[in-house]
């Protein structure tokens, strides 16, 4: 086999039988995708969640992570958070001919790791192959199906002094991207990881809301959590862990580190008398090492966040897009 990607790979033919066999089938096969059905069947009683998500992240490697894991952890957070546990996924890789083979075997053992840390399983995929380009690009899309817990996506549970708790310190994704793409070097790694590790301790009949900050950050979420539920937040700047990289990057650029995608930073809503205990359960998870409630729910429709010099200040939705190509 070529150590580049052809067009012939997308074609269908010889080639792409000896790409799946020995690309894909090789690491991701299972029972169901060996089958090479036109669809995989599966069942399943219940609620059931399902979402996805396209990557297209630039660089497609970078410190704590690649466009591999991010696939993964990105479709598998976003069922985690609705309260699912992650079941199946579909996986579609759009490729441009002359991109190295042994770049998307590297890409694919991220995968088979994340898949295999998450517990899910790859059931049906596809590839295409673009012209030649010379940035030589691989976008990725992954769908997935999910067995719902409890559906923590509903914004009339969210109560007035419920605590906000975020499962880790922020900004790490956002920054470690854009120091890739300058070419800067930084022992600052993404914080790209699975929410599901984190989420399976707790108790969910005590989170009554869950969301994934990733682009548009914390104050992203917040904002829209703040607009569909007609509530507002209080947060301490404070209680906010942000690793010193971060924050002298974003003080530099002139970011709020608020406004900067995470891909493995959760904002939980829970009930007050659970805090603790939540918080405890997610600092024993080592993605969750740095959670901590930051605020809570009061009744005034804004995001308001009182700063470490003791003023106070709204958080505003972010305006545009700070880094294109995160995710
Ligand atoms: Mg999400």
């Amino acid at each position: 086999m070529s150590d580049i990607i052809t067009l012939s790979v997308g074609g269908g033919g010889r080639e792409f039988q000896k790409f799946l066999k020995n690309v894909i089938l090789n690491k991701l096969g299972n029972e169901m995708l060996n089958l090479l059905g036109d669809s995989s069947y599966f069942s399943m009683q219940g609620d059931l969640a399902f979402t996805t998500d396209s990557f297209v992240v630039e660089p497609e490697f970078f410190n704590g992570g690649d466009i591999g894991k991010l696939a993964v952890y990105g479709t598998c957070n976003d069922l985690a958070v609705s309260g699912a546990v992650p079941m199946y996924l579909s996986l579609s890789f759009i490729i441009s001919e002359g991109y190295s083979i042994n770049k998307l075997e590297k890409i694919i053992e991220s995968i088979k790791e994340a898949t295999e840390e998450v517990g899910a399983k790859i059931i049906c995929g596809d590839t295409k192959v673009i012209p030649y380009n010379e940035k030589g690009q691989i976008f990725i899309n992954t769908s997935g199906i999910g067995k719902v817990l409890k559906k923590l996506n509903d914004y009339s549970s969210i109560k007035k002094g419920d605590r906000v708790i975020f499962t880790s310190d922020i900004g790490r994704h956002g920054i470690s991207v854009m120091m890739a793409r300058e070419g800067i070097e930084s022992n600052l790694e993404s914080d790209c990881c699975s929410l599901y590790g984190v989420m399976k301790e707790l108790d969910y009949s005590k989170i009554h809301f869950a969301r994934d900050a990733t682009r548009g950050g914390v104050a992203a979420v917040l904002n829209e959590i703040a607009s569909m539920s007609g509530l507002g937040f209080e947060i301490e700047e404070d209680k906010i862990f942000i690793k010193d990289t971060v924050r002298y990057y974003c003080e530099f650029f002139g970011y709020d580190p608020l406004h900067i995608a995470n891909e493995g930073v959760a904002v939980l809503i829970v009930d007050k008398d659970y805090a603790d205990e939540a918080l405890e359960l997610i600092r024993s998870n080592k993605y969750g090492q740095n959670a901590n409630v930051v605020g809570s729910v009061i009744e005034k429709n804004k995001v308001i966040l009182n700063t470490s010099i003791g003023g106070k200040r709204y958080v505003e939705m972010p305006l545009g897009e700070i880094l294109p190509r995160i995710c």
